[in-house]
Order: structure tokens, then C-alpha cells, then sequence
């Protein structure tokens, strides 16, 4: 079998975690696999040299930050390659460049658009295991570039589909995907299974376990992903594609996302043109709109609102500052304490009511709904920030996706 094995930052924190890894690659290469490790910085490390970069200039050169930040990756790679050798296992690292993962030129979030595989399969047949830093690609004009926060699972997805893989097993802190974040809800169950759908809408509503793209690449070329611990043993969880014998419940995660800010405009014109002006604005300057709501319009006035990444927030607050000018407005009002709770599921098909039950579940609990928006498998709403981690618990439960208590106090 050829494998794509991926480690992500706690799994490679220190040399004796790096010694472990380098156990577990041995161990599947002893039972006849060839094997193509992927790498993540060692925790904390991307964020120290961002930080380092910021304390110069708050607005760093983004070709300069790729070729900082891909360095962490790199420091891995060879402590691996290194460790490996050590223990007389032969093995080679293969950096962005000579592996030819070749990406277009958005720097700190480029696309992978191909991957030569010739460079790394010579290396894999001489008997190598081949370690590759995640999260850093080259463009055509050689330049480094990144892969965007958490890349290096994509890294991973796009060389086992380049490479024809059998399985790409994504090593991380948890041991699966949960129902919902573990860290936040205690009573979270690991799913066995969960299809590619129902994980990408999962990854894009806030559960990081694994990065969008790289998702989008398993489901676009049909590789499975088994998403396992790399500090015990367990069966993880399989992301594949739907089949017809997956659990059929209404709701199979719940999500929380509080990396988006919230932009109200009252009072504007309801007539043709204005919403295209508004988002035209945000487009033209590269800002990715999320949850759009439009109130009803009352004598020919009505409210906008809208999210947005935390990062964009400020620039497209001013965006909407000048836009108001122009049309015309009562009051541009930013909200950044907000927490997007979604639910997801591919039973929401076939179950009626879900969202008239989770808009009663977040009452009950006394938390007020902002803004609505919903997909075939997906409910989500905006609340106030505070609220985020409640209302993913007390979905959680009512939805019955609350694990048994065990031990004492059960
Ligand atoms: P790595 O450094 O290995 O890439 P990440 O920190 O990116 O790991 O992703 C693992 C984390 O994802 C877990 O520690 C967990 O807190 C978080 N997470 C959020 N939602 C979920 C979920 N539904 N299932 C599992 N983990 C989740
Ligand atoms: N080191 C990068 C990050 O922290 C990429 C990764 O770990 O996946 O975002
Ligand atoms: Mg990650």
C-alpha cells in the first residue's frame, strides 16, 4: 500500500514527539507500506514568526511572510528525515520546491493546481520513506508561497491524490472527528464515519480539524481520509463518500465559528442596484461575504446585514463607510462579539423541522438569533458572541448527540 501520513503540530512539538512519529512511520513500513510523510511546524511556531514579522511592520510583505513562515515546515522535516536515518530507517526530505508542488501566486493562501510526482516516486522506490513539509507550494516564477492557515492537510489530501495513494491518515491532538469540538463540548462522540459532504461543511463552519481544501481535494478526486491520534491507538474516524448504510440521524455535528464580524447598514434605499453597490464594493476589494440578510422593506427603507471574516472586518466597515456616503444611509454599525453555531447533517434531507427545533433549542436557552442562513445539510445562526459555546452544547444534546456518561459520575 502507498500511504500519505500527516502530522500536525502538537503530533511534532518537541524531539521525543518527533521520535514517536518516527516509531509509528517505522512500524507501517515494516508491514509493507510505502510511506510519504507530510509535516507541520512544530506548535506555536507559524504564530511565532508571524509575530515576529508584525512587530516590524504591521502590514509585512506577503511574498516575504511565505518564504518566513514555510520555514517552520522545513525545520520539521529534516528533524524527522534525521530522526528516521537515525534509527536506520532510510528516508529523505523532499521540500515544496523539489517535489514540485506547484501553486498560482496568492501569497500566505495559494491553490495547489499540479504536483509532479516523478521526483518523489524514485526516491519511494529506491525503498526512502519521503518526508515532505506541509503547507508550502512554489509558483511558475519559483516564487515560495503558502498554503493558508491548517494547509498542511491539504498538502497531504492533494500528494496522495497526486500520487494515487491507497489512504491518506491525517495524524493529529484528537482521535477523530467528533460530533462537536471536544474542547468545548465534554460530552462529544467520535464518529466512525462521516461523509466528505458533511465534513466539508463542518470544516468550513469552524470545525479545524481539518482544512476546507483539503477536503474539497478528497472529494474531488476520491481519497479517503482517516483522521487518527498520534498520541494513542484507535480506529479514528473515515472521511468517504456517502454510503447508504451511514447513520441516518437529523444532524450528525454541531459547530461554532467566531472568527467572523458582523456589518449592519440601516436605513438604506430599496431600490434596484443598491445591494450589487454594496457588494460590488466588498468584491472588488477581495472580501469574502458570508451570511447576507435583507429586512423587509418598510416606506422604502430597509436594513442590510452581513458577515465577514475578523480579518476583513475593519476593511469592510470602511468600504461600507464610503459606500453609505454615496447612497445614502442611516448608520454603519460593526459588531465584532459574535459566534456563528451551525448544525450539519445529510438527515436534514430527509427529517422535517430541524430548524424550527434549533431555533427553539437556542430559546429556551434564552439566546437571541441575529441572522439565519441555511444549505440542504446545514443550519446556521448568528448569536452574540458569549453565547457560542452554550448554544453548541445545548444543540448538541438536543439533537441526541450527547455520549453516554461513564465512569462514577454516570
Ligand atoms: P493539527 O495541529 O494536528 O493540524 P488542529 O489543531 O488543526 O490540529 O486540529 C485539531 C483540533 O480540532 C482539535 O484539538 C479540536 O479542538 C479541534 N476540533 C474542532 N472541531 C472538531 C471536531 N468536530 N472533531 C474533532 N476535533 C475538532
Ligand atoms: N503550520 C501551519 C499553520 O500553523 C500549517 C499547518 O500546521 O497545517 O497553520
Ligand atoms: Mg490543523
Amino acid at each position: 500500500m502507498l500511504v500519505v501520513q500527516k502530522y500536525g503540530g502538537t503530533s511534532v512539538a518537541d524531539l521525543e514527539k518527533i521520535s514517536n512519529v518516527a516509531k509509528r512511520v517505522i512500524e507501517y513500513r515494516e508491514n509493507d507500506n510505502d510511506v510519504i510523510v507530510v509535516v507541520s511546524a512544530m506548535a506555536g511556531e507559524t504564530d511565532k514568526l508571524l509575530n515576529l514579522a508584525h512587530s516590524i511592520s504591521k502590514t509585512p510583505d506577503e511574498r516575504e511572510i511565505d518564504v518566513l513562515i514555510s520555514t517552520g515546515e522545513q525545520i520539521t522535516s529534516a528533524l524527522l528525515a534525521i530522526t528516521l536515518k537515525n534509527m536506520f530507517c532510510d528516508a529523505i526530505s523532499i521540500l515544496g520546491h523539489q517535489a514540485k508542488i506547484i501553486t498560482d501566486s496568492s501569497h500566505t493562501s495559494a491553490r495547489i493546481s499540479r504536483i509532479e510526482k516523478n521526483h518523489i516516486m524514485s526516491e519511494i522506490s529506491k525503498g526512502k520513506v519521503v518526508v515532505v513539509p506541509g503547507f508550502q507550494g512554489v509558483d511558475e516564477k519559483g516564487n515560495i508561497t503558502t498554503l493558508g492557515r491548517g494547509g498542511s492537510d491539504t498538502s497531504a489530501v492533494a500528494l496522495a491524490a497526486a500520487l494515487n495513494a491507497d489512504l491518506c491518515e491525517i495524524y493529529t491532538d484528537v482521535d477523530g472527528v467528533y460530533t462537536a469540538d471536544p474542547n468545548v463540548c465534554d460530552r462529544a462522540r467520535r464518529l466512525d464515519r462521516i461523509s466528505y459532504e458533511e465534513m466539508l461543511e463542518m470544516a468550513s463552519l469552524g470545525a479545524k480539524v481539518l482544512q476546507i481544501r483539503s477536503v474539497e481535494f478528497a472529494m474531488r478526486y476520491n481519497v479517503p481520509i482517516l483522521v487518527k491520534s498520534s498520541f494513542t491507538d484507535g480506529e479514528g474516524t473515515l472521511v468517504c463518500k456517502e454510503v447508504s448504510d451511514m447513520e441516518k440521524m437529523e444532524v450528525t455535528g454541531v459547530t461554532h465559528n467566531k472568527n467572523e464580524v458582523k456589518i449592519t447598514i440601516s436605513k438604506v434605499p430599496d431600490m434596484p442596484g443598491i445591494a450589487s453597490k454594496i457588494f460590488t464594493a466588498l468584491s472588488d476589494a477581495g472580501v469574502i461575504v458570508d451570511v447576507i440578510v435583507q429586512n423587509v422593506s418598510r416606506d422604502n427603507f430597509t436594513d442590510i446585514t452581513f458577515t465577514v471574516a475578523k480579518t476583513d472586518g475593519r476593511k469592510a466597515y470602511k468600504l461600507m463607510e464610503d459606500v453609505a456616503k454615496e447612497i445614502g444611509v442611516e448608520e454603519v454599525a460593526l459588531d465584532e462579539d459574535i459566534a456563528k453555531v451551525s448544525i450539519i447533517g445529510l438527515g436534514m434531507r430527509s427529517h422535517a423541522g430541524v430548524a424550527s427545533k434549533m431555533f427553539s433549542v437556542l430559546a429556551k436557552e434564552g439566546i437571541n438569533i441575529e441572522a439565519i442562513t441555511t444549505s440542504e445539510i446545514k443550519i446556521s445562526c448568528v448569536v452574540e458572541g458569549k453565547y457560542g459555546e452554550l448554544a453548541v452544547r445545548a444543540l448538541h444534546k438536543a439533537f441526541g448527540l450527547d455520549s453516554e456518561l461513564v465512569g462514577e459520575g454516570a
